[in-house]
């Protein structure tokens, strides 16, 4: 197909008057001038975002934990509520969840998605088809180690988003090999099992189109060293650009906890532990020291940060400001989903450093002054490498996920080329997203999905069931 649009965010910049030739998924030509029978953009044209880190269940209780406490909430009480509800869910209800969250993705101009999948289990916490006894499942497939992230590839199928699975290897409930507690129970596989998973999701991965697989050992709280480098060397042998990605530094409670059992802080760990490199990807790496900050950016290793979870689980703040200013790769994430919406990631990105510094315009850089369409291209890019997927940016070779701007609202705001992407991030109070392409296919269309009707019905009725109970 071809595509004209008037003005497009192209890897060098903006463009104007400019027609994409795209054939299976990619884009193989861009000229000047509207050739006869494209499609016409009905405004600006902008690579799409990739969502680095996602665990899909989460969306389910996304409202619920916000009841205080007389200053007494923490992390670890909206963590005792997660496992509550995870206690309830079945492989049908996670594909159904996946699928309502990666439709409400895509329409915020999510095009591609890290899922850091760790419900592999089944409710009693026995592993799917363990007992060939059991039969199908309750949705008439047999039932497999792979049963859970089959799912997730099921609701990436259907939803049309680019997915990046990470099977989530997770053993101990604390550092020094503490036993998992009964909450912990579905997410918890010997290594063995573990790199059997992902060969299996490597199997599964080829079932579908514009998937890949990586890991996610959890954190330095939930696998050790030997668990690490075992898991490390597997998916290495299967594929040596898979990503690997990390909760790391979360919480200061985390910190401590490492330096009193391993003494060094996790991230220093990490770089003296693993053989981190541009493939590693980092989440929440929020309490960092600046030799921890400099090697990660001397690995080239992705800061993954998730600004509206972090904020709403009370983490802190990444050191943006001093990682970006010395060339550190960043992505985002919607984490926990209590916003899924990378408008308002990229916009609390830089307002924590405002508010944290009491300056203005701080996530720019002298070549590129606009601090919205900085931070947009960056974390397009630095996205696209968390995930090894040939995204990030508009070029030809490129995979065509591309987002089009609703005119309607953009005209409202300032809409020059220059202005653009900063009235996206920090003017925009409704969608400024109209039209969402994914490896050339349309899977929104002015704001619709043609699945999300039923899609929004499945969710609606499986969370009034989970909260009645
Ligand atoms: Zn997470």
């Amino acid at each position: 197909m071809k595509l004209y649009a008037e003005n497009i965010l192209l890897k060098d910049g903006w463009a104007t008057d400019q027609t994409l030739t795209i054939e299976q998924g990619v884009i193989t030509a861009i000229e000047a001038g509207m050739i006869v029978g494209a499609e016409v953009a009905k405004g600006a044209v902008i690579p799409g975002m990739v969502n680095c880190h996602s665990h899909a269940f989460q969306r389910a209780f996304a409202g619920f934990s916000e009841q205080g406490s007389e200053g007494q909430d923490s992390f670890w009480t909206w963590r005792k509520i997660m496992y509550q509800f995870l206690a309830q869910l079945t492989e049908v209800d996670a594909k159904n969840i996946a699928k309502q969250l990666y439709i409400e993705m895509l329409k915020m101009g999510y095009t591609r998605v890290a899922e850091f999948h760790y419900l592999h289990h089944d409710i009693d916490g026995s592993t799917y088809g363990a007992n060939t006894s059991e039969g199908s499942l309750s949705n008439g497939k047999s039932a497999s180690l792979a049963t859970m992230a089959q799912a997730i590839f099921d609701a990436a199928k259907e939803s049309g988003i680019g997915l990046t699975l990470l099977p989530v290897l997770y053993q101990h409930s604390g550092f020094g090999e503490q036993a998992p507690s009964d909450g912990q129970k579905r997410f918890i596989n010997s290594t063995e099992q573990f790199n059997q998973l992902v060969s299996d999701c490597f199997i599964l991965s080829e079932q579908y189109s514009n998937t890949n697989v990586g890991i996610a050992p959890h954190s330095l709280r939930a696998v050790d060293k030997t668990s690490l480098t075992s898991a490390v060397a597997h998916v290495r042998s299967l594929d040596n650009q898979a990503p690997i990605h990390i909760h790391i530094s979360e919480q200061q409670k985390e910190v401590d906890d490492c330096l009193a059992h391993y003494g060094k802080r996790p991230v220093q760990w990490l770089l003296d532990n693993a053989e981190l490199d541009k493939h590693w990807c980092l989440i929440h790496a929020t309490h960092i020291d600046e030799a921890e900050r400099k090697g990660i950016i001397a690995k080239q290793a992705i800061a993954g940060i998730c600004p509206t979870t972090e904020a709403n689980l009370g983490d802190g703040i990444f050191p943006t400001t001093e990682f970006m200013a010395e060339n550190g790769t960043i992505a985002i994430g919607s984490d926990s989903h209590i916003s899924v919406n990378p408008i308002e990631e990229l916009r609390w990105l830089e307002y924590a450093q405002r508010l944290t510094k009491q300056q203005r315009a701080i996530l720019a850089t002298s070549e590129q002054v606009s601090v919205g369409q900085n931070l947009w291209q960056q974390a397009a890019r630095g996205g696209a490498q968390s995930t090894n997927s040939n995204t990030g940016y508009l070029a030809i070779g490129k995979q065509a996920d591309l987002l089009v701007l609703d005119s309607d609202k953009t005209k409202l705001f300032a809409n020059d080329n220059q202005h653009l992407l900063d009235s996206v991030i920090f003017a925009s109070q409704q969608n400024p997203i109209a039209d969402v392409m994914v490896n050339g296919q349309w899977q929104i269309k002015a704001q619709q999905h043609v699945d999300q009707v039923q899609a929004s019905d499945n969710f609606a009725t499986l969370l009034a069931r989970l909260s009645a109970s």
